[in-house]
């Protein structure tokens, strides 16, 4: 076994890295400022970005994943500097709550509001000083209490008017039923300096669209974009297979889904138990032209439980005086390889949520709120979310997988590692790169 931590530096050394999202580029530049000089990126599709993706309609951008992001995402934002990628405030403030009827729900009390900060500042507060340990790139020595569901961890902490209000980041992000997932991720995303950053309405979005930010950033680097991989190999080499050919390096970084690693490397018994345990959501974007719309982004916590899931949970309202509106779906299916992966090695997509059903709710929602669905230009299913369950965080998930760091020449990175955000992903390819190369 290679010695991780200690393994001399050579700058020659031939690294590939899986994916050119956010994770792929971000541990990319990494290496580059580091003086690695051979460096590069095997990407399936022929853009870079990943779940950070924009698209035009007249001449306006509209975003089908990630849109914002908050002051502490300290990375894209620098790199947005660095490359002198346009970036403005976002209008936060605006947005309206409806019923799952379409009818508007009046503002929080008074009484309400003065609840929910209470419990922010003196008990969430605590709870984050608490867990400290979440501030750290990942999930490691994780406290037993943290692995809960949220929504009971809530409860036993008195902070459930709080959790309600989370409810609008998490559900309506897609990260999730409050009874489902476990408050460790929940503590790392909504940490101090997010909420900070909200209250303060330091949140920004990239006018020209976010994936413009990594198409910028690609630049710098060797990427091998429609790659596609058929067989990794790791033994004193790493040789990857491509539909273009064969290659060798000395080591690898993993941002793609973990379990599809599945399907073409040679992996060890504990990486497949791992990887097995990896839960994914079908989150879906639809962006629609709706007339006689409300001119607002909107959010339906009706939606937020598992018996409405189907039914939009928010809809993002990004160019003023434009009748386009992407609205964002969480279904309760678990669309993970692990879950399907068969011995066939195929991927059974009958599992993800039927579309027509989807936007058939959609157009009653909409009618409802005597608007009418004019198109659908894009329907986009996110393989979203990585995460694991309570028992499996319990059982030390990441603990092992923090042990096989480096192990066979491999280091895993992406979402899964440090929670699916941009600026999470990120901080997480900089911490594999900082500690071991
Ligand atoms: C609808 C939506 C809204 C979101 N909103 C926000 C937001 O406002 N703010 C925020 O911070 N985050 C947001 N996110 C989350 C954020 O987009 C992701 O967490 C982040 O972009 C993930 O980056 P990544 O590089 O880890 O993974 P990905 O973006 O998934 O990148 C992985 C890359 O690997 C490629 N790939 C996969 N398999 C292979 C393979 N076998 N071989 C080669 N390449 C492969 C993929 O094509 C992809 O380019 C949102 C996500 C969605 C879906």
């Amino acid at each position: 076994m290679e010695n991780k931590q200690n393994n001399k530096i050579n700058l020659n050394q031939r690294i590939a890295i899986l994916g050119a999202g956010a994770a792929g580029l971000s541990a990319a530049e990494a290496l580059k400022l580091k003086g690695y000089k051979h460096v590069t990126l095997f990407e399936r599709t022929d853009h870079a970005g990943g779940k950070c993706l924009s698209i035009e309609i007249n001449k306006k951008n509209y975003e089908l994943g990630a849109g914002i992001l908050t002051k502490n995402n300290i990375i894209p934002l620098r790199l947005a500097k660095k490359y002198k990628v346009a970036i403005e405030r976002a209008d936060i403030g605006h947005s309206i709550f409806v019923n799952k009827s379409g009818r508007q729900i009046p503002q929080q009390s008074l009484l309400l509001k003065l609840k929910v900060l209470w419990q922010l500042i003196f008990r969430y507060r605590r709870i984050l000083k608490k867990y400290k340990v979440l501030e750290l790139p990942g999930f490691d020595n994780l406290d037993p209490s943290v692995t809960l569901p949220f929504a009971q961890f809530a409860k036993e902490n008195k902070i459930t008017d709080l959790a309600d209000v989370f409810s609008l980041f998490l559900t309506g992000f897609g990260y999730c039923y409050a009874d489902h997932v476990p408050t460790a991720y929940v503590l790392k995303y909504a940490n101090w300096e997010t909420i900070v950053a909200y209250l303060k309405k330091q949140v920004y979005i990239f006018p020209k669209g976010m994936q413009g930010l990594w198409t910028r950033v690609a630049k710098e680097h060797d990427i091998r974009f429609n790659s596609v991989i058929t067989k990794i190999t790791r033994a004193e080499k790493i040789t990857i297979v491509t539909d273009a050919g064969t290659d060798k390096f000395d080591r690898l970084i993993v941002t793609t889904p973990l379990d599809e690693m599945l399907l073409f490397m040679n992996v060890s018994t504990q990486e497949t138990a791992l990887f097995k345990k990896i839960m994914y959501l079908d989150y879906q974007t639809i962006l629609c032209t709706v007339n006689n719309f409300v001119e607002a982004t909107g959010y339906v916590p009706d939606n937020f439980i598992k018996e409405r899931a189907g039914h939009p949970v928010l809809w993002y309202y990004r160019q003023v005086g434009e009748p386009v509106y992407s609205f964002y779906v969480l279904t309760d299916k678990d669309i993970s390889t692990g879950g399907v992966f068969n011995e066939s090695k195929t991927f059974n997509q009958t599992k993800t949520f039927n579309e027509t059903k989807v936007i058939d709710n959609l157009k009653k929602f909409v009618v409802q709120m005597g608007a009418e669905v004019e198109s659908v230009h894009q329907f986009v299913h996110w393989k979203y979310f990585p995460h694991i369950g309570t028992e499996e965080m319990n059982n030390g998930f990441y603990d092992k997988l923090n042990n096989i760091q480096g192990n066979q020449h491999t280091y895993y990175a992406g979402e899964i590692l440090n929670f699916s955000c941009v600026g999470f992903t990120s901080e997480y390819s900089e911490h594999i790169v900082n500690r071991y190369f």
